[in-house]
């Protein structure tokens, strides 16, 4: 009876099993555990929850947050997990509750997951949402697939309009607002300031563009790296340091009559780096940390208790998406310019060699097309 109850159209398929074996899996890069990874076959997702919708990837990337996950660096990832958490593609299947999006719908996938209800999103917390934050590639399968299954779609996807440079936008999946949010908001850089970015890779990168918007008068780029802070100087780097012969500080006082910077933006996540970022800080500057820190930081409040000081520190919330988008649609940004390489979806092995020498391939971001 229950049988003849439900609609043919979920009825289960009658399909042979060689159209069978194409519908129900895929490719994807999958994690098996610290220094292990392939390019293997896996079960296509399919909807589970309502809210959820199947998005077909047209364009990915790797993160530096992917090569720690390689290196067994983030023990809520386990064997078997399809990695990657940012990218763009096409709905290709919808819970029965998702109403912002149709099928066919080309869309930005947020690495950050939001249920749109709980009080952290209510406070526009989506890094802390109770059922989501960043869970994609994390504890969920990720992006670095042909197919990828979107919990709470009409919170977590963005809509991507008609003729925009869908690579450039990859860029808005996670580095983009993170720049902005966790460095150039966080930091509260006005017009006229004096800022410093530590750490020249992506991040930093996306930082340098996006502090634009506040037109900073000067901003000192700093990095171990001669061809990043090359590559900086083109981004609107005012000046650039290489701090690998250690007198950082000095130059960085010197360029500042003695001062410090207003804001400095910390964009690599080692000690070194951050206490770098406390000794250059203005009186009543703003310290605004981004960088993934494995290790205590000395934090020295015997200078810094009377500079009227703030330090920052956040995840990535990815409430400036929208704003973001419109800023690369009206080419007030091109993020195009953080993309050194591109391969084929199916290349993703290769584009890990590439992207892991980022230094000797001098690789920023590298793009996957499926
Ligand atoms: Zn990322
Ligand atoms: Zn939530």
């Amino acid at each position: 009876m229950e049988n003849l109850a439900t609609p043919v159209k979920t009825a289960k398929p009658l399909i042979s099993p060689t159209n069978d074996k194409n519908n129900s899996t895929m490719k994807a890069l999958v994690y098996h555990g610290a220094g292990k990874k392939a390019w293997e076959d896996k079960p296509k997702p399919t909807i589970i929850e309502p809210t959820d919708a199947i998005v077909k990837i047209l364009k990915t990337t790797i993160c530096g947050t992917d090569l720690h996950i390689m290196k067994g660096d983030v023990p809520t990832v386990t064997d078997g997990r399809i990695i990657g958490h940012e990218g763009v593609g096409i709905i290709e299947e919808l819970g029965s509750a998702v109403t912002n999006f149709k099928k066919g719908d080309h869309v930005l996938i947020s690495c950050i997951t939001s249920c749109g209800k709980c009080a952290f999103c209510k406070k526009a917390m989506y890094s802390h949402c109770e059922k989501g934050g960043w869970i994609l590639g994390n504890l969920i399968d990720g992006c670095q697939a042909e197919f990828v299954r979107i919990p709470y779609a009409d919170t977590s996807l963005y809509l991507i309009p008609a003729g925009a440079d869908e690579e450039a936008l990859v860029m808005l999946s996670d580095i983009l607002p993170t720049g902005f949010e966790c460095g150039v908001l966080n930091g509260k850089v006005k017009p006229g300031d004096t800022i410093a970015i530590v750490g020249a890779g992506p991040i930093g990168l996306a930082t340098l563009l996006t502090a634009q918007f506040y037109s900073p008068a000067e901003i000192i780029m700093i990095d171990v790296d001669d061809n990043r802070l090359e590559v900086a100087k083109t981004f609107g780097a005012t000046h650039i340091i290489n701090s690998s012969d250690g007198k950082a500080v000095e130059k960085i006082m010197k360029l500042t009559n003695n001062m410090g910077v207003d804001t400095a933006i910390e964009a690599v996540g080692v000690a070194p780096t951050f206490e770098l970022c406390e000794s250059i800080v203005a009186a009543g500057g703003h310290i605004a940390n981004i960088g993934v820190h494995g290790k205590s930081v000395t934090l020295h409040l015997e200078t810094l208790w009377s500079h009227n000081v703030t330090i920052t520190t956040r995840l990535v919330d990815t409430v400036t998406t929208p704003m973001l988008l419109k800023t690369v649609q009206s080419k007030k940004i091109n993020p195009n310019k953080l993309i050194t390489h591109h391969f084929k979806l199916d290349q993703i092995m290769e584009a890990y060699e590439t992207f892991g020498n980022a230094g000797k391939e001098k690789a920023l971001k590298v793009i996957l097309t499926s």
